[in-house]
């Protein structure tokens, strides 16, 4: 069986494991556009502020491990432009050679992932103006940081926050654009507060509710224009959002989802058989609200390719869907949400109580103990648990991932009070945060 994938990164090469690993026979060709496979974009803004001291040490599997120990024809430079499932061919370029590309499959898997929307503003094309998602992008940031003293960061997202936090601990005059009201919009804005009392706490300057209108300088970027006023820069970090890259196969009739994501079914499958999409790339259902959605995370690019893989070689695997888990670090605070938003639950009319509280990720007599804010949504109804946002210093992840594990099972606000879940002072209080917000619960 002749299996050919696009994209060598999470969703591309979790699959092409999957194959390798369990069809000695597998006949498998990569297609990679670009010259790194499997490597961790998550880790970049670490890679940037020196955390992580070798970008190199991203790189899960260098393109000659798939070759040499799995067998796999992994191609870089190799860019596809069209996909035609009558002849289950598949075409393009050679990028360095500029030869056409030609390859047919059996079985084809879809793994292009997303890019960064860059708006269509003048200036995007001056030097220092960014955006990141390769490590060649990473680099470059890394040589416009060295001459930079004021950076600005379009978008208050999670890329956005990373990397202004990165700028800041570089030793820049770091600047937060956003459009919106709120930091961080997967949260909600009483919860979000305590982001932007980070950021001025870190001498961050944050403005909300501005939109940027232009990027201006000769060569190099000199100023921001928004809608309110020019900001003097020396470096633009554009985290507007991604986009995710299916436009080659616009002239079949794969059916597209949300945002031009490919639509895919819980396995992996597209609207045209033999044809399977996983990742950035693809829609993501959401096992809460009963619906795709477009959740670009390397979680969901992870598992998706690996059940795409799975289900490609006959060994059927079903995607049991997201909740809506995610989790980021700013500063000195760790930001974890899992579930709905009041705002998501309002737009799917689904009535709920909020539950909040300031807590303690330790035993509150015990040294070290540092400040968790918790917010629980549930069912007005059923008492189901609809989801939580946790922020605070520590002990954050840990409680993003109890409750994670409560909302994939349906379990009600009263049902967490009952869970057996570890204490000992020097790591809890006798009621995790959790617990204590669900006894708060009508
Ligand atoms: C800075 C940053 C931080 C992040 N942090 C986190 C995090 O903390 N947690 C988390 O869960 N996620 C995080 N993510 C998101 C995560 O990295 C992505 O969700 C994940 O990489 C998606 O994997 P993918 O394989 O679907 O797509 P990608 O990683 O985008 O890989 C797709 C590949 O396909 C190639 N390609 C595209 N078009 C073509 C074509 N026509 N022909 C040939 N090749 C093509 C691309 O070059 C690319 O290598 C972060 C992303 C960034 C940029």
């Amino acid at each position: 069986m002749k299996y050919v994938i696009i994209g060598g990164d999470a969703a591309g090469m979790s699959a092409a494991m999957q194959i390798v690993r369990n069809d000695e026979e597998a006949d498998v060709t990569t297609l990679e556009m670009g010259d790194t496979y499997s490597y961790a974009q998550c880790g970049l803004p670490y890679a940037i502020s020196g955390t992580i001291p070798d970008m190199d040490k991203l790189i899960a599997r260098p393109v000659e491990v798939f070759r040499e120990k799995y067998g796999i024809d992994a191609r870089i430079y190799h860019k596809v432009t069209k996909v035609d499932p009558e002849t289950k061919t598949v075409y393009g370029i050679a990028l360095k050679t500029n030869e056409a590309l030609q390859i047919t499959y059996d079985r084809l898997l879809i793994a292009t992932g997303a890019r960064p929307i860059v708006p269509n503003w003048n200036g995007t094309e001056l030097k220092g103006v960014h955006t990141l998602k390769t490590i060649n992008d990473a680099k470059e940031i890394v040589e416009s940081a060295k001459e930079a003293k004021r950076v600005t960061v379009i978008g208050g997202g999670y890329i956005g926050l990373e990397m202004a936090e990165t700028f800041h601990d570089l030793g820049k005059e770091v600047r937060i654009i956003q459009r919106g009201s709120q930091l961080a919009n997967t949260f909600d804005p009483d919860m979000a507060s305590h982001i932007l009392d980070e950021a001025e706490r870190n001498g961050i300057a944050v403005h909300l509710e501005e939109t940027v209108t232009s990027l201006n300088g000769s060569n190099f970027v000199e100023s921001v224009e928004t809608d309110k006023n020019t900001y003097e820069t020396d470096l633009v970090l554009i985290a507007i959002g991604v986009m995710p890259n299916t436009d080659f196969i616009d002239h079949t009739d794969m059916h597209k989802g949300v945002k031009n994501t490919i639509l895919v079914n819980r396995y992996m499958e597209t609207s045209i058989k033999d044809i399977y999409a996983a990742g950035d790339c693809a829609t993501q259902y959401n096992r809460l609200k009963k619906r795709d959605e477009f959740v670009p995370l390397g979680t969901h690019a992870n598992k998706q390719g690996r059940i795409a893989g799975l289900n490609m070689i006959g060994k059927t695997r079903i995607f049991q869907g997201i909740v809506g888990t995610a989790i980021l670090k700013f500063c000195t605070l760790a930001l974890g949400r899992t579930g709905l938003t009041e705002h998501e639950a309002k737009v799917l009319n689904i009535p709920y109580e909020t539950t909040s509280l300031k807590a303690t990720d330790i035993a509150g007599y015990y040294p070290g103990k540092e400040r968790l804010y918790v917010k629980l949504l549930y069912h007005t109804n059923t008492k189901q648990v609809l989801g939580g946002q946790f922020i605070g210093k520590d002990g954050v992840a840990k409680r993003t991932d109890v409750l994670a594990t409560a909302l994939y099972h349906g379990m009600t606000i009263h049902e967490l009070e009952d869970l057996d879940l570890s204490y000992a002072p020097p790591f809890n209080s006798v009621w995790d945060p959790i617990q204590q917000g669900a006894r708060r619960s009508k």
